[in-house]
């Protein structure tokens, strides 16, 4: 089995470099470690799940802003956090074959398993916080940190935000950036990697109603990967035992996906409590407290975090829409996505190179890709189009044929029924809507 598995995720790999979703970074230099760059395709998908994100989490809602913090911040953040002092993973080196390992994946601590060797050190605390210098002094003094999580930019903004959008409890702020963990064990593709980008939204509530709240954007969270088109058998709810929780949380439930590699962490929902607004309170003096007529105290509020990766949905996304039809043939690769995601929403095709057709369909083309991103391809038979188009991800392909000019229909194929139906070129832009609203 775990053959099988491994045979399905290297081939989505190669899909993946092939058709311009993903490419390992630096890749002419030989590659550097667990970075990726997102190509045409994969770059279209990942502004989509941002998207579709971003549009879900605050321009449908009144009750969450929006905010984008610097990924650079003030080093003292990441030592209120407890990051400088805590964000830490074991390390052991082997001296014999220079592996490195996590001590607590290590199942025999004794024996190094790349080389067998009894040559292990003994596992010495490593901080995965990126380090760089800020201005022309390399020196203690001017060390500033990648952020390892988007979180804090929103913690240190809670009152910026509170009002200049004059919010009242229950609120929350909502971020989409970067952040940056020295793993050391990053893998399985991008489902970790030491760059990566995060979708979070922390939500600020009255402490009397956290048990309400976390209920809530569970609920909420789950539906999302629902809507986002993931099938609901392959996701499935964690909750962290007491030895799993992290110092800062009272309650933790992660979403899980079922990968080929295993079920594994796709979102974490989290009741943060008070302690992140509370600590940097403590830091600054500046006080974090809130006030209004509801609640007749002043109380710091607690914290419901919602966090996941965009990277690594974009990976469930792709593990999930990747079929592998025999019924179509040799090439029989399909990339099932959701037609709100997915990269092109629409081919148009002009069935053969002549009798007028192209004409039609660069013009079909040229109105269509006002408001979609659409593609146009003449080369080669229809069959050989619909597949290109298939490991592309794409829902529809439009085919101007010899009726078109006779009554302004076209035919639309669609990628999943593989059954094609026939409409008015004047309708095409209303059919695109509705398929990917
Ligand atoms: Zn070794």
């Amino acid at each position: 089995m775990a053959n099988k598995a491994d045979d399905k995720m290297s081939r989505l790999v190669s899909l993946c470099k092939r058709r311009g979703f993903i490419y390992q970074s630096s890749e002419i230099y030989g590659g550097l470690n667990s970075c990726w760059d997102y190509g045409p395709l994969g770059s279209e998908l990942k502004r989509n799940i941002k998207t579709f994100w971003w549009e879900a989490m605050t321009n449908r809602r009144d009750d969450v802003e929006g905010l984008d913090a610097a990924i650079l911040m003030h080093p003292a953040v990441w030592k209120t956090s407890g990051h400088v002092d805590e964000f830490t993973d074991p390390l052991v080196d082997c001296k014999t074959c220079k592996s490195r390992f996590r001590g607590d994946e290590l199942k025999d601590k004794t024996k190094c398993p790349v080389c067998g060797n009894q040559t292990l050190t003994e596992s010495r605390q490593f901080n995965l916080m990126f380090k760089t210098f800020m201005g022309p002094v390399e020196d203690d003094t001017s060390i500033v940190y990648l952020r390892p999580e988007t979180a804090q930019g929103i913690y240190v903004n809670f009152l910026n935000v509170k009002n200049s959008a004059r919010q009242k409890i229950p609120f929350g702020i909502a971020q989409i950036g970067k952040a940056f963990r020295n793993e050391i064990t990053p893998g399985n593709f991008i489902f970790r990697t030491r760059e990566f980008e995060q979708m979070e939204m922390q939500y600020f509530i009255h402490p009397s109603e956290d048990e309400k709240w976390f209920e809530y954007w569970k609920g909420e969270r789950w539906q999302w990967y629902l809507e986002l088109g993931i099938r609901k058998e392959k996701l499935r709810w964690h909750e962290h035992g007491p030895d799993e929780l992290a110092h800062y949380a009272k309650k933790a439930f992660d979403i899980e996906y079922e990968f080929p590699f295993g079920w594994k962490e796709l979102e974490g929902i989290h009741n943060r409590t008070d302690f992140d607004l509370s600590r940097h309170q403590d830091a600054t003096g500046k006080d974090q407290r809130y006030i209004d007529e509801r609640f007749k105290e002043k109380f710091i509020p607690y914290i419901i975090e919602t966090s996941a990766g965009c990277d690594r949905t974009l990976l469930t996304v792709l593990v999930d829409a990747y079929d592998e039809d025999p019924s179509r043939g040799e090439k029989s690769t399909v990339l099932r996505f959701s037609p709100k995601i997915s990269p092109i929403k629409a081919a148009i095709f002009p069935l053969v190179k002549k009798d007028g057709m192209p004409e039609i369909a660069v013009n079909i083309y040229k109105i269509l890709k006002t408001q979609f991103k659409v593609f146009y391809d003449a080369g080669g038979s229809v069959g050989r189009r619909y597949a290109r188009m298939d490991e592309a991800g794409c829902p529809y392909c439009i085919t101007i044929d010899g009726q078109t000019k006779e009554d302004d229909t076209v035919t639309i194929r669609d990628r999943d029924s593989m059954e094609q139906t026939r409409h008015k070129i004047a309708e095409l832009a209303d059919f695109l809507q509705n398929a990917v609203e």
